[in-house]
Order: structure tokens, then sequence, then C-alpha cells
């Protein structure tokens, strides 16, 4: 694999954040990067919250749904109607926001596994059109707001299309972030909007990939 073919998504989750939110936004559009965005239904009844998803769809950014509490994982998640009060209420506040490809992308603190789907959640996915977004570099900025950065260059280098999880809330990314993006360039990795296909095993509402390992067993 040679570095000038490693493409690099960057998607910001758990915002929109009223103070973050717009300098990541800031950041991106002064280096000409565009990226996603998986949001949080609950921050959406604030006006404030909802112009900043309109800014990034006008920008170009993809706007995705990332469960209206995110409390408890979809796979862990006791009440059986889970999956349509986290999922459909998002969706009830950002689709007249941002029209278009359903984007669902479930959470778990960072690690991939069962505790991220439910079966009924697999099944309301399918049904309604969904792509499922997953992502497979997590350089745990919420933990390391100064050292993530060097720790996701050096991930990303090891795979030809990391989709990175980055997230747009307080003492995260955003002081690592211009120079991630310069050193990621300096080094020549090419900074995309796209999703890997291993990180969308639901496209459209179809299964695509094997779903065992992120759906709990019932
Ligand atoms: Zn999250």
């Amino acid at each position: 694999m040679s570095v000038g073919s490693t493409k690099v998504t960057l998607s910001f989750d758990n915002g929109p954040d009223p103070e973050v939110t717009p300098a990541v936004l800031d950041i991106l559009q002064g280096r000409g990067v565009t990226a996603q965005f998986y949001v949080l239904g609950k921050q959406l009844g604030d006006p404030a919250c909802r112009r900043l998803v309109e800014r990034a769809r006008d920008a170009g950014h993809v706007v995705g749904n990332h469960s209206f509490s995110h409390a408890v994982p979809l796979g862990q998640d006791p009440r059986p109607d889970a999956a349509e009060i986290e999922i459909a209420a998002t969706e009830a506040l950002l689709a007249p926001l941002v029209p278009g490809p359903r984007r669902f992308r479930p959470f778990g603190g960072g690690g991939v596994g069962r505790h991220l789907l439910s079966r009924r959640a697999v099944g309301y996915l399918v049904a309604h059109g969904y792509s499922c977004i997953l992502w497979n570099s997590v350089p745990r900025d919420w933990i390391d707001p100064d050292g993530w950065s060097a720790r996701a260059l050096a991930d990303c280098a090891t795979r030809p299309h990391t989709l990175l999880v980055l997230h747009d809330t307080p003492d995260a990314c955003l002081a690592g972030l211009p120079g991630f993006i310069d050193a990621a360039r300096e080094r020549g990795f090419e900074l995309v909007c796209d999703v890997p296909p291993d990180c969308a095993p639901i496209v459209g509402g179809r299964i695509v990939a094997e779903l065992d390992a992120i759906v709990a067993v019932d």
C-alpha cells in the first residue's frame, strides 16, 4: 500500500454543540474538507443546534442520525420499542433539515460489538431504508484531546481507507483538529467524505454484510 493511496474520512459524533460545532465547521471550511456528522436528537430541540445542522448541510457535509438520547446502546436497551424511540424520534427532527438518504450510526463507547444493535433495530433500519454507518478507527479524542491526533495519524497509515470517529463536543477533538488535517495532508493522505464499504453493513435498507458481530442475541 502506498501512502499516496491512503484515504481518510472524518466523522463527528454526539453534536451539534453550540460552542464546538461552529468551530469545527470553520476549520473544515478553511481547509476545504467535507465530513460526516452523526447528531443526537436530544440536541435538536435547540434552534441554534438546528441551524448548525443546516449550516453543515449547506456546506456539503453528510448529516446522519446517532440516536435520540445516546444513553443505552440499542443492543442492551431493555425497552422493546427502543429502536423506534431512539431512531424515529431523531429522524422526525432531522428529516426536515436534511432530506435525502437516511443514515444511522449506532453508538457503544467506541467498541464494535453485539451491543450496537438489536434485531428489532435492524428490522427498523431495513424497513425504513437506512444505511447503517460504523467506523474503523476511534482515537478516543474525548479522553485525550491533546494526544488523539498523533495516534489517529499512525492508525490511518495502517489501512487504505479510515473512517475516523471524532466528537464535536467540549473537551474532545477540537484542539487537535487543524493540526491533524494539516499533518494528514503532509503525509499524502487524501481527505474524503465517503464511507469505506466495510463500514456500511446496511445500505439503503439492504443488508450487505454479516451482522452477527454487531447485533445482540435476543
Ligand atoms: Zn456517540
